[in-house]
């Protein structure tokens, strides 16, 4: 464990911006978004998490894949993305949301687009020590501090950070630093320790996991799904905002001789998601708002070894506009 002063943050990341494109959380008037880092902007102290997650780093919303030209035969040129960049600031729920992205991405089938900007990224979280009205990682057991699936971990102690080493990789950022940092003492992980509790303590959402993980197989023909998807304006913005969704649509694009593939972000609340030439296998709202709870609580752990495809972020609770509440409706399961 080190110690890295306050003041000597902005330095530390600057020096990494020598070598990598360094990402972190800004303030962008009343909100909190990652950016290329800007030091007069920068976010240490928001509560909770920033507006969107880190994903777009590593599976953009809108991705040029490969171009391809018919002249006879078939040339293909494939757009890898393999910029080396360090991504600070990153709350646990999204530690844990990159982590589920990559079993999906990067276990059964290696997709090759997302594994190049992957394997170039390197991950400084940043424990919460507050939570904001609609996270509930406390109750998934993804924050609010990591345990895993980072390669430095920032804690605020008030006026100095600790620093907990998670690789290698993170292990030589501060080693190329080294006169930035030192020694922590067991006093600092003591306080560490006593600001988690503390921090457990803000929650305001919860659910019962295991409650939810026992009920969910016999929940399908429960009410809450007409219930709460008559309210749904089929905006898609719980996808959207979502760390662990990945669902895409493809499309080719061509301009003069030249054709790109183009992939994009796709969300299981919109009608046409299922839609096929003869019909629609989630015609309805309420079976693709089911679908969207399904898919994380019970398909996501079946085929992820226990793994849930949601990190508790809270994030599609604070952007539906019809108030459809994600706790809510885990609550009416687990009942
Ligand atoms: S489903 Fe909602 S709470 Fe869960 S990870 Fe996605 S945005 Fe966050
Ligand atoms: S954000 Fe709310 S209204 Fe929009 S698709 Fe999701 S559940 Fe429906």
């Amino acid at each position: 464990m080190k110690i890295l002063s306050k003041s000597n943050l902005v330095p530390f990341l600057e020096g990494l911006g020598l070598e990598f494109k360094v990402n972190a959380p800004l303030y962008e008037g009343q909100d909190v978004l990652f950016g290329d880092l800007d030091s007069s902007k920068l976010a240490t102290d928001f509560i909770g998490k920033p507006r969107l997650s880190p994903k777009e780093y590593s599976f953009p919303q809108r991705e040029r894949l490969f171009t391809f030209k018919n002249n006879g035969g078939v040339e293909i040129e494939a757009h890898l993305n393999e910029t080396k960049r360090v991504i600070w600031g990153i709350r646990p729920c999204d530690l844990y949301g990159l982590k589920f992205l990559d079993m999906v991405y990067l276990s059964d089938y290696v997709d090759p687009y997302y594994q190049a900007r992957r394997s170039n990224t390197i991950l400084l979280g940043l424990n919460c020590n507050k939570a904001e009205e609609s996270c509930f990682c406390s109750s998934i057991g993804t924050g609010p501090f990591a345990r895993e699936a980072f390669d430095l971990l920032f804690t605020d102690l008030g006026d100095v950070f600790l620093v907990e080493i998670g690789s290698k990789a993170g292990k030589k950022l501060i080693e190329k630093q080294a006169n930035l940092f030192t020694n922590a003492t067991s006093k600092d992980e003591k306080q560490a320790g006593i600001l988690e509790e503390k921090s457990k303590k803000t929650f305001k959402t919860y659910i019962d996991l295991g409650k939810v993980e026992a009920k969910i197989a016999g929940a399908s023909s429960s009410p809450v799904w007409a219930e709460e998807a008559a309210k749904c304006i089929l905006c898609g913005g719980c996808n959207w905002v979502c760390p662990t969704c990945y669902c895409f649509n493809i499309e080719d694009v061509t301009s003069g001789d030249k054709t790109q593939r183009v992939r994009y972000w796709d969300s299981c609340q919109l009608g046409g998601f299922t839609q096929m030439a003869a019909m629609n296998s989630r015609a309805t709202q309420a079976e693709r708002l089911r679908q969207r709870i399904y898919h994380k609580f019970s398909y996501n752990p079946d085929k992820y070894g226990g793994e849930i495809g949601c990190t508790g972020c809270g994030r599609c609770i604070d952007v539906c506009p019809a108030g459809i509440n994600i706790a809510y409706i885990l609550r009416r399961v687990a009942n």
